[in-house]
């Protein structure tokens, strides 16, 4: 290492930026982020650096005129931004010979300090440098820590800051670090995460009084994870976070072992796989699992396809978390629908043809409770889940209720996989056509108006199929 990383307290300092561009005006940005005030030295000022002196007066000063080495009096430090090499030169040369730290912008060699990328969630930062020879590289790294790092950390860091002296009365030495690692392992920091710091708050009194008293046991907590449609990178950034952090994942068949891939290597995986709308038995054992391996004091990943309520029976299972009064979290994941409308570039709603869009399923566990009337009127779309065994069931169904043969009709099946295939048609084709082209679970029926809007040149799926649909339009 040949720099020292720190970070500097310049609240309230003189700094000096040499440049009045836009470059400039980010820096100085920055520098006013924390507290410093700024000197323009510039001929003219940019519209941003402009912008800065009127609308921050008592921070934002501009000399107008060129750099001379008077202009650094007092400075804390110097960051030059103008575009001559010549200047710039003459900024750290200026700056060496009176001991301030200068960084020229993209000049490792004049700079006596770099500024880092930063991925910012105050007071919480985290600063990357690469000592000038790769910033592409240190900007990368930071956009993933940008996605690894939860939005509230910052509030995270206030939350435990504000009762560290709490703690210290609370407990002895000794203790301490095992209940701080406790607090951001467990579902009290979940929870401040989530912005619920007054709960947060009761529940951390208690618990700091549980384990004074000798009574505090870990808790654990559920993390009931949307996992999306299948293709990893369609996780939220939340999923990935708790998917980093648990100990155990129960997840679905839906769930592709792509996204498996991206969780914590050392979380135990249990598939808890069972077949779509699966006795009820297996429900219960989940609940069970879950359960137990909480009340152990274990963050579980509850990891399911597409979005948890959207077919995904993540009621059921809260239920039992509420009951037992497990702490749990729910992160929302891309239906297949969504995913599915997306893949195809098929539009769900569309101001003309489609107002609404219904998600409904095809898979009815007793009785079809279906208002098909109201599935099979026009300016809507309808997308069926779980639908490719009843597909004929289906299509007579809304063909009985008044929907005309000639609707649009869209099967996904796997969308968002790399073996994702596509069959259209027209309502009254559709099931013909699924069956020529051997279409299997897990995939989607769409049906309405808009879904001839899509653009089949874009999906590469729509050529493989579209022989079969050639033949068969010619038979029917
Ligand atoms: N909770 C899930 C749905 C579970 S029901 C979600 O929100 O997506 C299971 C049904 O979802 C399957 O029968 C199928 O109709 C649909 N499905 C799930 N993943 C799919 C995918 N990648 N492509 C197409 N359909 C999918």
């Amino acid at each position: 290492m040949d720099h020292l990383p720190i970070f500097l307290r310049i609240e309230g300092q003189r700094t000096v930026v040499i440049g009045g561009g836009a470059v400039a005006a980010r820096k100085a940005e920055l520098l006013l982020a924390c507290g410093a005030r700024v000197t323009f030295v510039a001929p003219v000022l940019g519209h941003a650096a402009g912008v800065l002196c009127e609308s921050r007066p008592e921070r934002v000063t501009h000399v107008a005129g060129a750099f001379r080495p008077e202009h650094l009096a007092n400075a804390r430090l110097a960051i030059a931004a103008t575009d001559s090499a010549q200047v710039n030169a003459a900024v750290a040369a200026a700056s060496v010979e009176r001991n301030i730290p200068v960084n020229v912008v993209d000049d490792p060699q004049l700079s006596s300090f770099i500024l880092p990328a930063i991925v910012d969630r105050d007071p919480v930062v985290v600063a990357i440098g690469s000592h000038g020879t790769a910033p592409v590289l240190a900007r990368r790294l930071r956009a993933q820590l940008e996605a690894l790092l939860p939005m509230r950390l910052g509030a995270l860091a206030r939350f435990a800051g504000a009762r560290r002296a709490l703690v210290q009365r609370a407990l002895p030495a000794h203790r301490r670090r095992a209940f701080w690692e406790r607090f951001f392992s467990g579902p009290l920091s979940t929870q401040v995460l989530r912005g619920e710091e007054p709960a947060a708050e009761a529940e951390f009194a208690r618990e700091l009084n549980a384990l004074r008293s000798g009574r505090g046991r870990a808790r654990g907590e559920v993390y009931l994870i949307g996992a999306g449609p299948g293709d990893p990178d369609l996780l939220t950034l939340r999923a990935l976070q708790l998917l980093q952090q648990c100990d155990v994942i129960l997840y679905d068949r839906l769930v592709s072992p792509a996204v498996l891939e991206r969780a914590r290597r050392d979380a135990e995986r249990v598939c808890v796989g069972k077949e779509p709308g699966g006795s009820s038995t297996a429900q219960e054992q989940i609940g069970e699992l879950m359960v137990s391996h909480a009340q152990r004091g274990l963050r579980v990943a509850r990891l399911k396809g597409g979005d948890p309520f959207i077919f995904g029976r993540g009621c059921e299972e809260i239920q039992v978390l509420i009951r037992e009064r497990i702490p749990f979290t729910v992160v929302p994941g891309i239906t297949a629908g969504l995913a599915a409308a997306a893949a195809t570039a098929t539009p769900l709603t569309q101001r003309d043809l489609a107002q609404s869009v219904t998600f409904a399923t095809g898979h009815f566990a007793e009785d079809d409770r279906h208002d098909w009337q109201g599935l099979a009127r026009p300016h809507q779309t309808v997308v069926f889940y779980m639908g490719v065994s009843r597909m004929e069931y289906i299509v007579s169904k809304l063909l009985d209720a008044g929907a005309p043969r000639a609707r649009p009709a869209l099967v996904v099946m796997r969308a968002s996989l790399p073996d994702q295939r596509t069959v259209r048609g027209t309502l009254g084709e559709i099931p013909a056509l699924a069956r020529a082209a051997r279409i299997s679970a897990p995939a989607l029926l769409i049906v309405g108006e808009a879904v001839s809007l899509n653009a089949p040149s874009s999906c590469a799926e729509s050529a493989a199929v579209a022989p079969i649909l050639d033949v068969l339009r010619g038979v029917a």
